[in-house]
């Protein structure tokens, strides 16, 4: 996975690169002032597109993609459909939908990878966790992984933190993905319409992405009880932040869309 990415990533650098080199050399006459007016469309380098791969597959063999696009030493990952039952999945679809028409729309120096889908199983059968019975958000290899879901969570639901840690396909993908240097992680939930964060530096981030969504900031203090999950296991794996989403409803609406955009900007602050 590490070596796919990273070799996606050098192409994309590389295609870049040779778009700016080619634009420069195109401009160079027309910057003459005694031509007349910079023609601006020669030096406008064009936005690497959308690119996705398969980071793995569900337990019922749905494969797990990942999209990325743009460049630049800030990492961005956007996480949807960990739980199949909410609004998070159908939220980062629409976001792809938009970066596949707007890849500009990715601040300069911001590399963005959506996984729209975590969870498909579940998606497709309506249910939080996934065929397992495994609730994905509890089943990250967190210090404070259990298989049996504490009393302050929701034991009663039958659901499972899993066999052991990262016991299931779902989350191992996800884990092979974090380990590729993100300087930031969104994970989109429902419901509630508010922003959570976890980490060092996700304060910061969580009020910028509540300043422009209208989504207030909320920090649920559920650590102590919730394990394994994935606002646990990233800030005390890789020193990083989550942010979760709470939302609303399935729709991204604007404010949310450049939330998630611009968040990347302040990512490796921490
Ligand atoms: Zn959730």
């Amino acid at each position: 996975m590490r070596t796919r990415q990273r070799g996606t990533l050098i192409v994309a650098l590389a295609a870049a690169a040779l778009v700016a080199a080619v634009a420069v050399a195109v401009a160079l006459p027309a910057g003459d002032a005694a031509t007349g007016p910079l023609d601006t469309t020669m030096t406008t380098v064009a936005a690497p597109a959308l690119v996705g791969e398969s980071i793995g597959a569900s337990v019922q063999g749905r494969s797990i993609e990942l999209f990325s696009v743009g460049s630049g030493p800030r990492r961005v990952l956007v996480v949807g459909g960990v739980h199949g039952d909410e609004t998070g999945g159908a939220v980062a679809r629409q976001l792809l939908a938009y970066l596949e028409d707007h890849p500009e729309a990715v601040p300069a120096g911001v590399f963005m990878a959506v996984v729209p889908s975590a969870n498909p199983d579940g998606e497709a059968a309506g249910t939080r966790a996934n065929a397992n019975g495994v609730d994905i958000n509890r089943n990250f290899p967190s210090d404070n992984w259990a298989d049996v879901l504490s009393e302050g969570d929701r034991p009663t639901d039958g659901l499972t933190g899993g066999a052991g840690p990262a016991s299931e396909p779902e989350t191992q993908a996800l884990v092979s993905c974090l380990a590729d240097d993100y300087d930031l992680v969104i994970s989109l939930h429902s419901q509630g319409g508010i922003i959570d964060f976890d980490g060092e530096g996700g304060r910061a981030v969580a009020e910028h992405m509540s300043a422009v969504s209208g989504l207030p900031v909320q920090h649920l203090d559920y650590q102590e009880y919730v394990t394994g999950s994935l606002g646990v296991y990233v800030p005390e794996t890789y020193g990083v932040p989550v942010i979760t989403v709470e939302l609303e409803d399935s729709v991204l609406f604007p404010g949310l869309r450049d939330a998630l955009l611009t968040a990347g900007t302040l990512a490796g602050d921490g």
